[in-house]
């Protein structure tokens, strides 16, 4: 017998009409180039939104037409990311920190038939444009001839525009992702997906953000839809504060300090520059009104987590996703039993990547089949639920990547615990098996970022004739500090069995990054994996 239930469509129209008429004067707030702030409300942003819908329809775009964008974070971002699903077509973030010849790539791959573009960043266009398939470029700013200004676009929209009820199984959004572990590969988003994803990452234990939160997203819009941060706030009409390009420590803690910012979200990287200058400058910005700083994209060092909390007074939440995933996997929140825990415990658990979101299932698989969840054998996760990848964009060389009973391979290596945390130990590329056994080189490079001289550390597997391959750490030391390999090898001796620990520690200014801000390890194994070692 079937439930006698209406069939609601969950679709991207039906967030925007909520946001509309309960939150009309609610404000979304940007940053713009200046540094001045540019403000509006939810009922102006709506408005946009359909105007730009029905200006897309009026260019002929109908039926899933690809259109992209090249932005920044900001209000028109947040009002493409709404128009073009609102129009019936998808927006497709690109992500402008990649190489010009992966965005040619990727535009063309996607069939991109319209570009949105900062004028700041027309010189990214001008590099592509040769290679990509746009019919119209529309320019946010001073827009040069042969291109659409975008405010010239949305004059021509209507504000009235009625979006059809698109069936909650369309697309809606498209990202790539970034190609960390190969050529980048298209994930095609439903409004379905993103629905739920919205309420299930608002809920309390997952994000909590509600009406009451002020939320800037430092994650760009252009990598895993600023883990869907648009969605969701427009859903609970929060204020949403857009940094714009400016993403230094100093820009970030001072509109963090204006807007009594309560919720934020980046890479660790940027949370690590901004402990640094608090740690220098305690008392320079009133952060009182902030409840939770994000954290996920590569693992947060508990040192981190630990540091923003007792020398701050600051949350930090750690999450785990993938752009496969919307991009919302697990998140570390404090269940309560763990609340009566010993402090040392409750900060293992908060360094962990967390349970899982709701309508999201894990398992892992060893060798051997699916691993118990005992805290220590490792496995590769597995995942399955509503808003997970079923296959990428027009592209099944890796449809190895779903299991037979349709559950997609994360690639991450993990254990997982009798209460269901999830920790990941390693990328399946980056664990490095030494004689046999498997070294977390994620565990590493967390414990040698604790000590205080190291400002960041990476490890990497480095061939070994003995061992096969052998951890070797990369370590970038703060400004002014000293630290010798034999120190940081004694530090975190504690942690390690003897076998576990790096034989080598190379000093270096910098570590290499990718386009969204995780350590390029093959940049570093190419650097220093040349150089057999063999430990004793
Ligand atoms: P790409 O695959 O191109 O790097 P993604 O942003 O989709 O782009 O990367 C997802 C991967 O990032 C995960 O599979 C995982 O390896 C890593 N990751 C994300 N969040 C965390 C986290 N909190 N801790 C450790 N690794 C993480």
């Amino acid at each position: 017998m079937k439930g006698l239930i209406m069939d609601y469509e969950l679709n991207v129209p039906a967030i925007l009409r909520r946001a509309e008429q309960l939150f009309p004067r609610k404000e979304i707030v940007t940053r713009l180039p200046d540094k001045s702030f540019h403000r509006y409300t939810y009922e102006e942003f709506a408005g946009r939104a359909k105007r730009l819908a029905s200006a897309l329809r009026n260019l002929g775009l109908a039926d899933g037409a690809r259109v992209a964008t090249l932005c920044w974070n900001h209000y028109q971002h947040l009002e493409v990311y709404f128009g073009v699903p609102l129009s019936g077509n998808v927006v497709h973030t690109l992500n402008l920190r990649l190489h010009p010849s992966d965005l040619a790539y990727i535009a063309k791959h996607a069939d991109d038939r319209v570009l949105v573009v900062d004028d700041s960043l027309l010189p990214l266009y001008q590099a592509i444009r040769e290679h990509a398939p746009f019919e119209h470029v529309v320019v946010i700013g001073s827009a040069p001839d042969g291109t659409i200004p975008y405010e010239e676009l949305l004059a021509d929209g209507d504000p009235g525009f009625e979006p059809a009820d698109m069936d909650e199984r369309d697309a809606a959004v498209m990202c790539y992702t970034s190609g960390t572990t190969g050529q980048p590969k298209g994930v095609l988003y439903s409004h379905r997906a993103i629905a739920l994803h919205s309420l299930a990452s608002a809920q309390a234990g997952t994000l909590s953000i509600s009406e009451r939160d002020v939320v800037l997203p430092v994650v760009p819009m252009f990598h895993a839809n600023a883990w869907g941060f648009p969605f969701t706030c427009t859903l609970v009409g929060a204020t949403q504060v857009f940094p714009g390009p400016q993403l230094d420590p100093e820009s970030l803690l001072d509109a963090f300090e204006q807007e009594r910012v309560t919720i934020t979200g980046g890479v660790p990287t940027i949370w690590m520059g901004i402990l640094q200058l608090l740690d220098k400058q305690p008392d320079r910005w009133d952060l009182s009104a902030m409840r939770g700083m994000i954290v996920g994209g590569s693992a947060a060092p508990r040192a981190m987590i630990e540091g923003f909390q007792r020398r701050h007074g600051l949350h930090v939440i750690h999450a785990w996703g993938m752009t496969e995933m919307a991009p919302l996997g697990s998140v570390a929140e404090l269940v309560s039993e763990l609340e009566q825990a010993p402090e040392d415990e409750q900060w293992a658990y908060r360094a962990k990547q967390g349970l899982p979101a709701p309508f999201v299932e894990i398992r892992a698989r060893g060798d051997d089949g699916l691993v118990p969840w005992d805290g220590a054998t490792m496995g590769e996760l597995e995942v399955r639920g509503v808003w997970i990848a079923s296959r990428y964009y027009e592209d099944d060389s890796q449809a190895d990547r779903w299991t037979e009973d349709g559950w997609f391979k994360t690639g991450d290596i993990v254990t997982i615990d009798e209460r269901g945390f999830i920790e990941i130990q390693d990328r399946s590329k980056d664990v490095i098996k030494s004689g046999g056994e498997w070294v977390s080189s994620v565990a590493l490079e967390n414990a040698v970022m604790g000590h205080p001289a190291v400002a960041e550390a990476a490890v990497i597997a480095v061939p070994d004739e003995k061992w096969q391959e052998r951890p070797l750490a990369v370590v970038v030391l703060r400004e002014g500090e000293t630290a010798t390999a034999d120190e940081l090898r004694e530090f975190i001796a504690p942690q390690f069995a003897r076998w576990q620990l790096p034989d080598r520690f190379e000093f270096v200014d910098e570590i290499p990054k990718t386009a969204v801000g995780k350590f390029r390890k093959t940049a570093l194994r190419e650097q220093f994996a040349g150089e057999t070692v063999t430990a004793s």
